[in-house]
């Protein structure tokens, strides 16, 4: 049966303090170094790995190092650079539309609020928790990609699919100061042992306490 209440809590804490244990290192697996760089890689990473986004941003970002100048981008020329990332049209419109929304709104620089996030073309909750857990060190939601959807169940933290709910049940469990942590030790262990198809149960370092343990 599910853990709830306290026994639930406490398993959630747990499963923490081992991910901490595990993966000292665990943090934001996209390269960049100011929070507009942090932006534009965060919606590249759409349906594309982390891997292939960091081989296409230097480029991007030495071609246009601020949002003045990533909104007169040429769309060809910009769909011509990131191409590889998938879904180049749309990642094009959003970054155009994204970063002039920055000039005009923002005076070029990235908001650091959700409200404000959100309100940019092509900028849902998601990629405003990664901007403000990880360029701002502002915890104000926990990041829900697919990796933390999966592990989150198969560790019986709750048996919702639904990202927002599956967030409001982490920011409930979890130390606000971890949220973003969190993501990241989920995503490592996501990776490399909790992985979709073929999890490797036996290495994993919650083999003892995981309800959907195989071993
Ligand atoms: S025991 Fe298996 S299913 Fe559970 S977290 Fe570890 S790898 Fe994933």
């Amino acid at each position: 049966m599910r853990k709830r209440g306290p026994a639930l809590a406490a398993h959630a804490l747990e499963i923490l303090a081992r991910l901490k244990r595990e993966y000292p290192d665990a943090h934001c697996e996209l390269d960049f170094e100011t929070p507009l760089q942090l932006l534009v890689a965060t919606i590249l990473s759409a349906q594309c790995t982390d891997k292939r986004v960091n081989m296409v941003t230097p480029e991007l970002f030495r071609a246009y190092p601020g949002a003045s100048e990533l909104a007169s981008a040429k769309p060809a020329e910009l769909e011509d650079m990131i191409r590889s990332t998938g879904f180049f049209r749309n990642k094009t419109k959003s970054l155009l539309g994204m970063s002039a929304a920055i000039v005009e709104r923002h005076a070029g620089e990235v908001p650091q609020t959700m409200d404000e996030l959100v309100k940019l073309p092509g900028v849902g909750r998601k990629t405003a928790n990664v901007v403000l857990g990880n360029a701002f060190a502002t915890n104000v939601g926990v990041v829900v990609d697919t990796h933390v959807g999966r592990l989150v169940v198969r560790l019986g933290l709750t048996s919702d699919t639904d990202p927002v709910k599956v967030e409001q049940t982490l920011m409930k469990l979890f130390p606000r100061d971890d949220w973003a942590l969190l993501s990241h030790l989920l995503i490592f262990h996501g990776r490399r042992v909790c992985i979709a198809r073929t999890p490797r149960c036996a290495e994993c370092v919650l083999g003892d306490i995981c309800p959907s343990s195989r071993v």
